[in-house]
């Protein structure tokens, strides 16, 4: 009995060490963390309503109902067809 209690302490032992191991791997692994990094700052891309053209979020005009559009010509478009939907309802 006491052997078997041995065994389960190293073995326990063991098995926390093995996570502590892989990790320290996973921080030391330069070239995951920067991918991971550089997928996080890629710049998100939003779909003009209008006419369905993607483009990054800094270059799209913020519109009504936290839409983007590509272009203030659509944006007014989009915001007039906003304004007929409640007239007409
Ligand atoms: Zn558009």
């Amino acid at each position: 009995m006491k052997y078997l209690l041995w065994a389960l302490l190293i073995y326990l032992a063991w098995r926390w060490y093995s996570a502590a191991q892989s990790r320290k791997q996973g921080q030391a692994g330069d070239g995951h963390g920067e991918a991971a990094a550089s997928a996080t700052n890629a710049e998100r891309m939003v779909e003009c309503p209008e006419c369905g053209l993607h483009l990054p979020l800094s270059e799209a005009l913020p519109g009504p109902g936290e839409r983007f559009f590509c272009s203030e010509a659509h944006q007014e478009k989009h915001a007039e067809k906003l304004r007929d939907n409640h007239r007409s309802s």
